[in-house]
């Protein structure tokens, strides 16, 4: 098999507030192949944002490993980092993110600005991104001037423009009614098989859930396999 796009290790993550110690995570492993779609499931309050935020490198462990296409993710200086979250990683939130002053279209090339692609190519990429997701026709709209659904295609087609090895989504849906939560799900699984990219996407619909690969449940502290997995 080849090597896993992300691959992490004895994940552990306590937050101390004041005297009390929350032991969040708790030694969580993951492996993530090319092109895999990943669900990850549980309570509220289990940690699957501080997952998520771990794996994306934007919260730091208390102990275990990450890498990414078999490069060190969690021992390297943030400058280096940032870099590795730019090239292999995609980002998509429960409310999107998106900059209010800037259009869809410059929303969206902001990655590959932020990669130091030149102006012109980044245009015609996140344009060509945006026709794919049905916003021919909103790319000079703001954020404040598109519907929630519309904001929400804009997300993904920016955690996608990077073509990036990863996406990761929290909740990506779990602002919409269920209608256009099922557009939005629809649209991610198209560009997966589309584009190869690996989706890691945690919800708590089970039955957008059950529409992926693989389904595992964050349950003390550690990944399980969840409902809708196969049992070997
Ligand atoms: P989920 O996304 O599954 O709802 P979270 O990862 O947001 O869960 O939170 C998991 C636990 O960690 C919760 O008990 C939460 O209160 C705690 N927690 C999350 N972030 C912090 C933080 N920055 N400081 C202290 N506790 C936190
Ligand atoms: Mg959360």
């Amino acid at each position: 098999m080849s090597r896993p796009v992300l691959d992490c290790r004895g994940l552990e993550r306590t937050y101390t507030t004041g005297p009390a110690e929350v032991r969040v995570l708790h030694g969580v492993d993951l492996q993530v192949s090319k092109g895999e779609q990943v669900a990850i499931v549980g309570a509220s309050g289990s940690g699957k944002s501080t997952l998520l935020h771990c794996l994306g490198g934007l919260d730091e462990p208390n102990a275990g490993s990450i890498e990414l296409n078999g490069e060190a993710f969690t021992t390297v200086p943030e400058s280096k980092r940032c870099i590795l979250r730019n090239r292999y990683l995609g980002f998509i939130y429960q409310f999107h993110h998106l900059l209010p002053e800037f259009t869809a279209l410059e929303n969206v090339a902001m990655p590959l600005l932020l990669g130091r692609r030149p102006l012109a190519e980044a245009r015609e990429l996140a344009e060509d991104m945006l026709v794919r997701v049905g916003l021919k026709e909103r790319m000079l709209h703001k954020p404040s001037e598109l519907s929630g659904g519309e904001r929400q295609r804009t997300a993904v087609a920016r955690a996608l423009v990077s073509r990036p090895a990863c996406v990761l989504a929290d909740e990506p849906t779990g602002n919409l009614d269920p209608q256009l939560a099922a557009g939005i799900y629809e649209l991610m699984l198209e560009l997966n098989e589309e584009q190869g990219t690996s989706f890691i996407i945690v919800t708590h619909d089970l039955s957008l859930a059950q529409r992926m690969h693989r389904v595992l449940r964050l349950e003390n502290g550690i990944l399980q396999p969840g409902d809708g997995e196969q049992t070997r």
